[in-house]
């Protein structure tokens, strides 16, 4: 269980939100996880279930059927959500899909789709990605051309998370080739229009638990009152976001070494070897030392600036700088931790295996840590 003792953002209402979460979650998620994995992703009805505990999107004013909080409560759904080893794919709604609706489109949208993401009625995924560019967002080929008072679009997106279980993706094209990051937006298109498609699920390393597609647009027709806030500033509106997806990578990064250094601490307490404990020799105790070390300066991090994104203080360097260094601390720790686990530790049966696999990625998604070092580079 995650000690939250002296964590300086939490009151005694997180504690009982806390306490809610891991209730459900034992009930509800850890007895399916590994079905769920063979599956390829966690089924609509558990989304569902999540949205009625008030799981999803606790952010979302009372208005659209939230509970009007803070992202503190995020923080607490990110962390217990991942020390439970669940793939990011409800937090993705929450934290990064769900804002851009909230704080850019307009009245109708608004209130058509916001409820239905409280409840888990709808997922909405985000298709930035494609087989020619991620990194390079600029080089996006997805064009939505308009006729009228539609948006005509072609193109696709590979490695789309929720991308199978999706109703609804926030679509990243081009309204106008011509001008660049100026000349993007963003646009909601609705899974059951004629000419959208889904390939297959892709078979990933890690994060089995979660769906990840590709996605083609073909002649997809969309209302123009479909485009998330002003047409061609889309690339703005990604840019503004970019630190709360940042922080949250952050968050599940964390959570993950910390459970990746709890399951090495159990391990080797009772695994034995040259007639003593793993956990007597030397180089374990200083392995585990360092990792501790490094977790109790990453949860004080994390607690600065989760408390800095609250006050609207964290800067897109703020958020690169966390990202970057909990998700490649976190590759460390969870690393170190499957090597004190031996042969053990790269058997599936057992947690550090999941935990490791699952942790690969958030040095990738989300910008590389290549792309963080290249943004705080820049603001030097
Ligand atoms: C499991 C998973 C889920 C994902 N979910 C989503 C999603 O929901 N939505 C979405 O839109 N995308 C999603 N992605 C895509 C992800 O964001 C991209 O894979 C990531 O941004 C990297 O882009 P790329 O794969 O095109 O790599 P590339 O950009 O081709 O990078 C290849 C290598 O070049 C390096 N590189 C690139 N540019 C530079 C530079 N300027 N300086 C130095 N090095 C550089 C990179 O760091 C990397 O090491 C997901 C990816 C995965 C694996």
């Amino acid at each position: 269980m995650l000690d939250t003792k002296d964590r300086s953002n939490f009151t005694t209402d997180h504690e009982a939100f806390r306490d809610t979460i891991r209730r459900f979650l034992a009930a509800e998620f850890s007895p399916n996880l590994e079905e769920w994995e063979e599956v390829g992703a966690v089924p609509l009805a558990f989304w569902r279930k999540a949205g009625a505990a008030g799981l999803l999107c606790p952010m979302l004013p009372e208005q659209y059927g939230g509970l009007g909080l803070d992202f503190t409560y995020n923080a607490v759904i990110n962390e217990e959500f991942t020390y439970a080893m669940m793939s990011d794919c409800l937090t993705l709604q929450t934290d990064i899909t769900m804002p851009y609706i909230l704080n850019y489109a307009n009245d109708e949208l608004k209130d058509r789709v916001l409820p239905t993401l409280v409840a888990g009625e709808n997922i909405v995924a985000i298709a930035m990605t494609e087989p020619g560019a991620g990194s390079d967002l600029q080089g996006i080929k997805t064009t939505a051309v308009r006729d009228g008072d539609e948006y005509i679009i072609n193109g696709s997106k590979t490695y789309i998370t929720n991308g199978q279980n999706a109703s609804m993706i926030l679509t990243v094209a081009k309204t106008d080739p011509s001008a660049g990051a100026k000349g993007t937006s963003l646009i909601l298109v609705e899974a059951e229009r004629n000419g959208f498609s889904r390939g297959r699920n892709l078979e990933k390393v890690g994060q089995w638990s979660s769906d990840t597609s590709e996605l083609f647009f073909n002649d997809v027709r969309v209302p123009v009152a479909n485009c998330i806030g002003e047409e061609n500033r889309g690339f703005i509106y990604l840019v503004s976001e970019l630190a709360q997806e940042r922080l949250s990578i952050s968050i599940t990064a964390q959570a993950a070494a910390q459970r990746a250094y709890d399951e090495a601490i159990k391990f080797v307490k009772e695994r034995k070897a040259f007639g003593k404990l793993v956990f007597d020799f030397q180089n374990t105790r200083f392995t585990l030392a360092d990792m501790a070390a490094r977790l109790q300066i990453g949860w004080a991090h994390l607690d600065w600036a989760i408390a800095r994104h609250v006050r609207g203080e964290l800067t897109v360097e703020d958020a690169a700088k966390s990202k970057l260094w909990h998700t490649e601390t976190q590759w460390m720790i969870c690393d170190a931790a499957m090597q004190l686990h031996g042969g053990a530790g790269y058997m599936n049966e057992y947690p550090i295996a999941r935990i490791w696999r699952d942790a690969r990625v958030r040095r990738i998604y989300g910008g590389t840590s290549e792309i963080m070092k290249e943004l705080v580079g820049r603001g030097l």
